[in-house]
């Protein structure tokens, strides 16, 4: 990448995280997802080496970067074959409002620990029955003399086996219609009252999904993160983030598989010429690599929009992102399967479990229609159906 759309320093990180994951790699990342184990000793060195705290202030352990440093860090884990999931949500989404928003002393408790990687967050906003229309949340917060009482459901939420607490998102007793005006707690894993129940996914990752209730879960007024009056800004504080980061997951599957077929269809001869001869091998691929190139690049837009105090304009920008991305990763993936044949579906050379695993990144964290809606809304000024 040119100097021009990454400094030195960022360059300098790209190699590092990279060496770090070619240690690892698909192979490790594999045998973790296998034994049902979740990467942790992968996790444990990138926050050793001040990975997973780039973009975390320096006066709590952090790297004193911006979000575009953190989406370095996971495109190349997941260029090396290990996209962890999890660093979308734990300092990208969490680390990034409580910094932002968070009283000193949850800054104190907190970051240290989310820099390091030695402290994980999970973060809960998806409800069965809002999906898509959080305007819909239902998990509402009562006040009861210093205390909060949290009550609700939530669905598909990543990785709160392995989080030491989870960000809510719910709302307040008196904001319970109209409008979202939504307000951010941290809950404890063990908080009596909420409980987690392991969602069957068919996707190959070492993090799971979990439909979490919290029934009367009392917490300290402490556990609210900024202000209950803030409305939807603290929201999109950490939501540009995790649409900025789950283009990085997207890139960094995508430019992990093109790898493997490229090298593939370099070698492989049913003719006299290698697979990769036949345009109609190299062409999707080149395609792909085009594509994937053209989200990073507005991936890079969106970061340092965001880096830069731009929340609305890096909001358009993280979606645009983050729907290039997964487009272009859900195709890059699909490509490289068909380029290997049969063993594009073989467990030995373990592609296939990419397809699903790409696809999250369309769904997840915002689908791609609610992005072609922003679009079409804000963007183009067309009317709503909804
Ligand atoms: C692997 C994985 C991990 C996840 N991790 C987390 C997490 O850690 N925390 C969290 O809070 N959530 C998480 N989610 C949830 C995720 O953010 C939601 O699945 C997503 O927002 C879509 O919501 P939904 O599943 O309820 O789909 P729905 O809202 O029911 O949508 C279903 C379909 O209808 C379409 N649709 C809905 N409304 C419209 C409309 N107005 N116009 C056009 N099309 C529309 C959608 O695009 C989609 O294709 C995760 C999901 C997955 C799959």
């Amino acid at each position: 990448m040119s100097t021009l759309i990454e400094s030195p320093e960022q360059r300098a990180l790209r190699t590092a995280v990279a060496a770090l994951g070619a240690r690892y790699g698909r192979a490790y990342f594999a045998a973790s997802i296998r034994d049902g184990k979740h990467a942790d000793e992968l996790w444990a060195e990138a926050g050793k080496l001040g990975y997973l705290g780039v973009s975390l202030p320096e006066e709590y352990g952090g790297g004193g970067g911006g979000i575009a440093e953190l989406a370095v860090v996971l495109e190349e884990l997941g260029a090396a074959g290990c996209p962890l999931l999890l660093l979308v949500v734990s300092p990208a989404i969490c680390g990034t409002v409580i910094s932002r928003f968070g009283t000193d002393a949850q800054k104190r408790a907190w970051l240290p620990g989310l820099a390091a990687g030695t402290t994980r967050m999970a973060f809960g906003i998806t409800e069965p029955d809002a999906g898509s229309n959080s305007h819909r949340l239902t998990t509402t917060a009562r006040r009861d003399g210093g205390d909060w009482v949290l009550t609700g459901r939530k669905v598909f939420i990543s990785g709160v086996d392995i989080a030491d607490a989870t960000l809510i998102v719910g709302r307040t007793e008196d904001a319970r219609t109209g409008r979202l005006k939504p307000c951010l707690f941290i809950v404890d894993r063990d908080a009596p009252g909420f409980t987690r129940r392991p969602i069957p996914m068919d996707i190959a990752s070492p993090e799971k999904q979990f439909e979490l209730v919290l029934d009367e879960v009392r917490l300290p007024a402490d556990a609210l993160v900024g202000d209950e009056d803030a409305g939807l800004l603290q929201l999109f504080a950490g939501l540009n983030p995790e649409r900025v980061m789950t283009a990085a997951f997207a890139i960094g599957m995508g430019r992990y598989a093109i790898a493997r077929a490229v090298e593939y269809a370099r070698d492989r001869r049913v003719w006299d010429e290698p697979i990769g001869a036949h345009q109609a091998i190299a062409h999707p691929l080149a395609r792909s690599h085009i594509e994937i190139e053209l989200a990073r690049l507005m991936m890079y837009k969106a970061a340092h929009l965001y880096d830069a105090g731009d929340d609305e304009g890096a909001g358009e920008a993280a979606n645009m992102a983050k729907y290039a991305a997964a487009e272009a990763a859900v195709r890059a993936v699909d490509q490289a399967v068909h380029t290997l044949g049969g063993n594009g579906l073989s467990s030995e050379f373990g592609l296939a479990s990419l397809i699903t695993a790409a696809r999250v990144a369309r769904v997840a964290p915002v689908s791609r229609e609610m992005i072609l809606n922003y679009v079409s809304h804000r963007t183009l000024g067309l009317p709503k159906s909804y």
